[in-house]
């Protein structure tokens, strides 16, 4: 049964500037019309339900293009999962994860490395069971070098054979992308070099290109995000500009130009160190962080003001920003991961009306759904969210609470 809403504004999640006064039509295979105030004679008036809710502001859902839903976001490291957890274990926490994310209004979450083939896992539980979840895509796990970053997920491949076969055997297996470690990351005892050479790079993107899927790339370094920008890549993860030690940012702005001239989507996981430094902060402030970790804190800090910088000037460069938190990795959680990457987003140079358009319809322009989802436009899935305070202007505070969360054209409640 098609149901209307009228609200105060309408952010579509494609204009920049909200409609106002507007009532949406929807029902749960999607929205069916958008009509101005000023238009009367709605089809099929009488047996629409039109709910008055002119005091809320209404937006597309939100898009994660980076989360780990194996991983609990409270700041316990995936090798002690993996040493720990059962595969039964991991599946209920990325099932669980999957949940909060849409309770804080999250309504699709791209999955950029796990175990087990957990977020297919929890992907086909929805879809057998209609559980009204997230959508989910996923890339299984991440393609890495043999002890490269996120080794124990399970996607340790070398040379441009084992590379293709081992995207082939992930397709096959349900995964609907490619993520590539290009290079070092916070995996124990991994050296801090590049991980693939140019030849295996390439292998990479020919192979997800071949079979009809996106290819982004990890990349915690200037000197691999300089190489991507030159190679055919879909997105770059992090996009950081500074050098291993955290001390040089190269705000080079030719790899920059290229990156926004070939249009290639960035994301920056803004908030996914904060935890982290605040953990080691608290320590150096109460006294009791040693030697090490007094060391710790110093490169984590330097790292978050250096990436806070690269993200402002790309942002003012014009780059294809979209939104992606890394939720699960660090202290980056599920509840809370979104609002705060917004408001560091928003808080570094980005303005409330781009990101809201970073966090729907570009981000899943970047992940290859917009066909089905990421703005409010006739056709499209029904995934809005409701919210009291308008995100036009504070999109953090606006997302801070949602006041509604609608999925397929039904409310969420938890
Ligand atoms: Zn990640």
């Amino acid at each position: 049964m098609i149901r209307g809403i009228k609200v105060k504004k309408l952010y579509d999640g494609i204009h920049m500037e909200p409609l106002e006064d507007v009532t949406v039509l929807f029902d749960e295979t999607g929205f069916t019309d958008i009509i101005m105030s000023d238009k009367t004679g709605i089809t099929g008036g009488d047996q629409i339900n039109i709910e008055d809710k002119s005091d809320l502001y209404m937006m597309p859902g939100l898009v994660d293009c980076h989360v780990h839903l194996m991983l609990p976001g409270d700041g316990t490291k995936g090798e002690y999962i993996m040493r720990d957890w059962s595969q039964g274990e991991v599946a209920v926490m990325a099932y669980r994860n999957a949940m909060t994310a849409l309770a804080a209004g999250v309504t699709t979450l791209r999955d950029c490395g796990g175990a087990y083939n957990c977020a297919v896992t929890v992907k086909n539980t929805f879809e057998r069971q209609s559980v009204n979840g997230p959508d989910i895509l996923s890339s299984g796990a991440p393609l890495t070098c043999t002890g490269g970053h996120c080794w124990y997920m399970g996607g340790e491949a070398d040379g441009p054979e084992e590379i293709r076969k081992k995207i082939r055997s992930q397709q096959k297996a349900g995964a609907g992308f490619v993520k590539l470690m290009a290079a070092y990351g916070g995996t124990i005892g991994v050296t801090k070099t590049p991980t693939f050479s140019d030849e295996e790079l390439q292998a990479a993107i020919d192979e997800a290109h071949l079979r009809g899927m996106k290819i982004t790339m990890h990349s915690v370094i200037y000197e691999v995000t300089k190489k991507l920008a030159d190679l055919d890549v879909d997105m770059i993860e992090h996009t950081v500009m500074c050098d291993a030690h955290s001390t040089i940012n190269f705000l080079d702005e030719e790899v920059i130009e290229k990156i926004r001239e070939k249009g290639i989507f960035v994301d920056h996981t803004l908030n996914c160190v904060n935890g982290t430094v605040n953990m080691y902060e608290e320590k150096v402030k109460n006294g009791t962080a040693g030697s090490w970790e007094k060391e710790q804190y110093e490169i984590y800090k330097r790292y978050q003001d250096l990436t806070f910088e690269s993200f402002n000037f790309q942002v003012e460069r014009h780059v294809p920003y979209v939104v992606g938190t890394d939720a699960g990795w660090g202290f980056s959680n599920f509840k809370d991961g979104y609002y705060e990457n917004i408001y560091e987003m928003q808080r570094n140079g980005a303005s409330a009306k781009e990101l809201i358009i970073a966090s729907t319809n570009r981000a899943a322009k970047a992940i290859g759904l917009d066909n089905i989802l990421g703005s409010v436009e006739t056709g499209k899935q029904a995934d809005f969210l409701l919210l009291k305070d308008d995100p036009g202007v504070d999109m953090a505070k606006a997302i801070r609470k949602p006041y509604e969360i609608y999925k397929r054209g039904q409310i969420f409640r938890s």
